[in-house]
């Protein structure tokens, strides 16, 4: 193998999954997790190890790391983007969306770092790419808990650049606006999700996942000693 692996979490759908697309077809061999590991195991991407994880469970994407690893040596890149959106009135929001949100897009994105980055510092190399969002940089109606889980990856990304900087890690955040997934199926708020449709009809609807895989293949594929801090893509008439 001559190109290093590339671990990408919630693989199964959307900008994962077109990541993980994206980076195979760049020549990498790859470790996929999410939940649905039949997704995953549907694209058919050589040299492509998937593995039914719920970022949850630390222990879990520990062991998948370690097995990758052995079968296609170190990780060269994290894209660390696993994550849900249940938008809602947070004042009628059942507070088991909030822990939901909150374990998954906080500490799932913690239990993902854990066991790549002692090894990227070791060997001076490697890049962590955290999904983010516009909701990681200001906030919006009815995005309450997801902004706090987004606004936390903003806060530990920053201080996990400083921290690598000197080991020659890059630390990449990508903050997408309404982008064409599944990220929204699960909201159980329907005028939230009127309004979010609403606003996405206004702007002529969201864009394809695809173009922010390229954007952090591109990142990626910069020479190491080039550092993308931020990426901030939306469809062109989300004007906030
Ligand atoms: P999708 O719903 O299409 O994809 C989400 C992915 O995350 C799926 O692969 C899902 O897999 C995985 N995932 C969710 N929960 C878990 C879990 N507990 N354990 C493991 N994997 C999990 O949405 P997107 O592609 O849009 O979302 C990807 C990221 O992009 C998220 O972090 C989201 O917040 C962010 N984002 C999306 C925007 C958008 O407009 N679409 C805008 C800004 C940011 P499975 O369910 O199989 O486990």
């Amino acid at each position: 193998m001559d190109k290093p692996l590339i671990v990408i979490t919630g693989a199964s759908s959307g900008i994962g999954e077109a990541a993980a697309r994206a980076f195979s077809k760049a020549g990498h061999p790859l470790l996929l997790m999410a939940r649905r590991v039949e997704r995953m195991e549907a694209l058919g991407l050589p040299d492509t190890m998937c593995r039914k994880v719920d970022v949850r469970d630390r222990e879990a994407i520990a062991a998948a790391v370690a097995e990758a690893e052995e079968r296609y040596g170190p990780t060269d890149c994290l894209f660390n983007n696993a994550g849900i959106a249940r938008l809602a009135d947070i004042g009628s929001q059942d507070p088991q969306e909030w822990d939901e949100t909150i374990d998954i897009n906080t500490k799932g994105v913690m239990n993902a770092l854990h066991p790549v980055m002692a090894g990227m510092k070791e060997r001076r190399r490697g890049t962590i790419v955290m999904m983010s969002s516009i909701a990681g940089r200001k906030v919006y109606p009815d995005h309450t808990v997801y902004c706090g889980t987004k606004f936390f990856v903003h806060a530990v990304s920053e201080s996990i650049r400083g921290y690598l900087a000197p080991y020659d890690v890059r630390v990449v955040v990508i903050s997408p606006g309404i982008i064409e997934t599944e990220v929204l199926h699960h909201v159980t708020d329907q005028t939230t999700l009127k309004n979010y449709k609403d606003n996405k009809v206004r702007i002529g609807g969201g864009i394809g996942a695809d173009h922010v895989a390229d954007m952090v293949l591109f990142a990626y594929q910069m020479p190491q000693n080039v550092l993308i801090q931020e990426m901030v893509v939306t469809p062109t008439r989300q004007e906030y």
